[in-house]
C-alpha cells in the first residue's frame, strides 16, 4: 500500500503531499508507523540542495520516532508494537573493517535515510531494523526525537574525545544542537561555558548546565578566556574568527565542529602549532553509541526542548525552522 508524505517536487520548494509505494519488506527492514518526526537543519539542506546529494521527490525526516507494524524474516531484536526511532543514517555495509568495529558511521558505503530513499515526513517507513535503535519507556516521544540527529552529533565527540569531570569545555552556540550538548556534558560532570552572542541566553544555558557564560560578542571576555579549554565543540554553522577561540584552547585542546559550517575554516598556523592543538570535526553516531544516548539521556534527564507541529503544517514548521525562531527543535506529529 502506497506511503503518504510530504516532499519537495524540486530545489527549495514548499513541501506537498505526495504518495510512494515502498520496497517489499527485505529480511532485515521493519515498517514503522510514524508517530513523530523533528526538523533538522540538514533536511533544509537537503531541500535546497545545498550539499549538492539531494534527489527528488525529496522527502525529509531523519529524526524518526513510531511504532513497529511488520518485521523482516531476520529480525530477531525488534517486536511488533515497539518504539523505535531512527536518524540520518539508514545503513551500512556491515563488514568494512569501519562497520565490524561498531564504527558504522565511518562506513564509506552508508546510506542517509533521506537521500535517495524517503524520510520521515510522513505516515510510515520501511527501514533496516539495524539502524533502529529502541527507545527506553522513560522517554518521551516528541522530546526523545530530536536525539535521533541532533543529539547524537553532540553526544558522540564527547565520547570519542574522552571528556571526563575533571574537562574544562566550551559549547560555542546555544540552539537547536547546543541546548543539547549543555545537558549532554552536564551529564558527564565537567566545567562548562556556554558562549551565545545572544546575552539573554545567559540565564537558560546556566539552567541547562553551563558553569559559566561568555557573549561571543564581546571581545574582552573572549581575551580573558585564553588559555582555559581543553574542548570547544561547535554548534553554529557560522565563520566566527576561529584565532579568537583557538587562543581560548589550554596546550593539547581541541576544537571540534558540528555545526555544517557553510564557508572553508580558516585556521592560522601559528594558532595550532604552540600548544599543539587539533581542530576537527564529528558526524552523527554510531549504533553502540546510539544505544549509550539512549540510556545517558534517561539517566541525566537529557531531552530536546520542542514546538509541535502537526504534520499537516509541515511547511509553516520549516519555515520557522528557517528562520531561526524554534526553540530549540521543531517536531513534526502525526494526527492519527
Ligand atoms: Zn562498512
Ligand atoms: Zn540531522
Amino acid at each position: 500500500m502506497a506511503i503518504r508524505c510530504f516532499a519537495a517536487k524540486s530545489k527549495k520548494e514548499a513541501l506537498v503531499p505526495y504518495e510512494y509505494e515502498p520496497q517489499p519488506l527485505g529480511p532485515w527492514d521493519i515498517e514503522v508507523k510514524i508517530t513523530h518526526c523533528g526538523i533538522c537543519h540538514s533536511d533544509i539542506s537537503l531541500i535546497d540542495n545545498e550539499w549538492g546529494i539531494s534527489r527528488y521527490p525529496l522527502v525529509p525526516g531523519h529524526e524518526i520516532v513510531g511504532t513497529v507494524v511488520s518485521l523482516g524474516s531476520n529480525v530477531q531484536e525488534l517486536k511488533v508494537g515497539q518504539r523505535v526511532g531512527i536518524g540520518w543514517q539508514r545503513s551500512s555495509c556491515m563488514h568494512c573493517e569501519w562497520c565490524i568495529q561498531g564504527e558504522e558511521n565511518l562506513c564509506l558505503l552508508q546510506e542517509a535515510t533521506c537521500v535517495g530513499h524517503q524520510g520521515g515526513f510522513a505516515e510510515s517507513i520501511r527501514a533496516d531494523s539495524r539502524f533502529a535503535f529502541a527507545i527506553p519507556d522513560e522517554l518521551d516521544s516528541a522530546h526523545v526525537a530530536p536525539l535521533f540527529c541532533g543529539g547524537a552529533t553532540v553526544y558522540s565527540p564527547l565520547v570519542h574525545h574522552g571528556i571526563t569531570p575533571m574537562s574544562r569545555i566550551g559549547i560555542i552556540g546555544v540552539g537547536g544542537l547546543g541546548h543539547l550538548a549543555l545537558q549532554f556534558a552536564k551529564g558527564f560532570g565537567c566545567e562548562i561555558t556556554a558562549f551565545s552572542s545572544s546575552r539573554e541566553k545567559e540565564e537558560e544555558s546556566k539552567q541547562l548546565g553551563a558553569h559559566h557564560f561568555i557573549s561571543s560578542v564581546d571581545k574582552d571576555s573572549l581575551q580573558k578566556a585564553a588559555n582555559s579549554f581543553d574542548f570547544l565543540l561547535c554548534t553554529v554553522p557560522t565563520p566566527l574568527n576561529w584565532e579568537e577561540y583557538l587562543n581560548c584552547l589550554r596546550p593539547k585542546g581541541t576544537l571540534c565542529f558540528v555545526g555544517a559550517q557553510t564557508k572553508p575554516i580558516e585556521v592560522p598556523f601559528f594558532s595550532i602549532i604552540n600548544g599543539r592543538k587539533q581542530v576537527c570535526a564529528s558526524n552523527i553516531a554510531s549504533r553502540p553509541d546510539m544505544n549509550t544516548l539512549l540510556r545517558f539521556a534517561v539517566l541525566h534527564g537529557v531531552q530536546a526542548q520542542v514546538e509541535l507541529f502537526p504534520m499537516r503544517e509541515v511547511n509553516q514548521a520549516i519555515e520557522k525552522v528557517r528562520s531561526g525562531a524554534i526553540r530549540y527543535r521543531a517536531v513534526l506529529y502525526n494526527e492519527s
